[in-house]
């Protein structure tokens, strides 16, 4: 070919840069997510570290032993291995819905400033975080953000708000998901701490002051209540790195500039205080929940799911946490990592 210098420098350029691009939005192979997960799951199978949450009374029943991993490419494809069908309450993963919810009807104006969007550094029930700031420099993803966004929920009544609430979840899942009474009766019973966190949130105004912060803490405890397998979970996790869109409906449930910002604050606090650690390891925007659940996200690609009911110190599920971590480092989920060895090969003349 007789191109110019200039067109093959550009040419060049533009080359080298694609791989990099590409690498990062390909196509998951269906073989190697099977594979990952199944090695995943054998690997951590025996493993056990951790135990389950006791503060809920009905947490500490659930059998501990249970485990399950599902992978959900953007285009619907399917890897899962494990306890599938066992239900279990979402608990703090519905955070990231009710926040999605609040961005849709509301815009991220509400929520930047409503609530913030930064890391509180501290346990995610912490009431010293709440003190320091005066209730500000909080995020959707711990309990004083989570319950002023629950707040923030459109609705005349606390049933309207739920019913906001619970659809967006369906949507979310595919599916009409149910509120595990059984988990919400010792949850509402034993909640003092998260009551006298809206009120405290009430009373530096963040809970506005025509919001009842007893009804929605309600509300709170019931949406971490929802029962959801780790299949819908990996749904709800796949929408999320769809764009908002469902890979399995096909329904575009959030804008698509509003999913990257749940990703982001997931990215920031999906772990609590171990998000720093969690985002150094894997680059993965994930969200946690007492019931053992994870999800987490690689943007354009996949979103995946664990469950395991035995947590660390942080509240975060031990397997689940490995077992991600395993089969996104094997698919190449990490969106930071750039592989300059290939970008280098592909260059012409090499
Ligand atoms: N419902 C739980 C609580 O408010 C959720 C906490 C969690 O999953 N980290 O304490």
């Amino acid at each position: 070919m007789n191109l110019s210098i200039a067109t093959r420098a550009a040419l060049a350029a533009g080359i080298a840069l694609l791989p990099a691009f590409a690498a990062a939005q390909e196509p998951v192979n269906k073989k190697d997510a099977d594979a990952a997960v199944k090695a995943a799951y054998a690997k951590y199978k025996g493993l056990k570290d951790g135990k389950n949450a006791d503060y809920i009374p009905a947490l500490a029943k659930v059998p501990s032993e249970l485990f399950a991993i599902d992978l959900m490419t953007t285009d619907g494809q399917e890897s899962s291995v494990g306890d599938l069908d066992q239900e279990y309450s979402i608990q703090s993963i519905s955070k990231v819905f009710t926040l999605a919810r609040v961005l849709q009807d509301s815009g991220e104006k509400k929520v930047v400033n409503g609530v913030g969007v930064d890391a509180t550094g501290d346990v995610f029930n912490s009431i010293k975080a709440i003190e320091q700031h005066k209730g500000h420099e909080m995020n959707p993803l711990v309990n004083p953000g989570a319950i002023a966004t629950t707040s923030q929920v459109k609705g005349s009544s606390p049933e309207a708000q739920w019913n906001n609430i619970i659809k967006t979840y369906n949507d979310f899942a595919g599916r009409d998901l149910k509120v595990d009474q059984e988990v919400y009766k010792s949850e509402a019973d034993t909640n003092e701490r998260n009551r006298a966190i809206a009120m405290l949130m009430h009373a530096y105004e963040i809970i506005a002051k025509d919001r009842d912060p007893v009804a929605t803490t309600d509300v709170y405890t019931k949406q971490c209540a929802v029962a959801v397998n780790t299949k819908d979970l990996a749904q709800m996790a796949a929408t999320l790195a769809n764009g908002g869109k469902n890979p399995k409906t096909g329904k575009q449930v959030i804008t698509a500039d509003h999913a990257k910002q749940i990703l982001a604050v997931m990215a920031t606090a999906g772990l609590y205080d171990n998000s720093g650690q969690w985002l150094f390891m894997t680059g993965l925007p994930a969200k946690s929940g007492v019931g053992g659940g994870i999800i987490a996200v690689s943007p354009g690609r996949f979103g995946i799911a664990a469950f395991s009911p035995r947590l660390d110190e942080a509240g975060n599920s031990v397997r689940a946490q490995k077992a991600i971590a395993d089969i996104s480092d094997k698919l190449g989920g990490n969106p930071y990592a750039v592989n300059a060895e290939e970008t280098q090969k592909t260059q012409p003349g090499r």
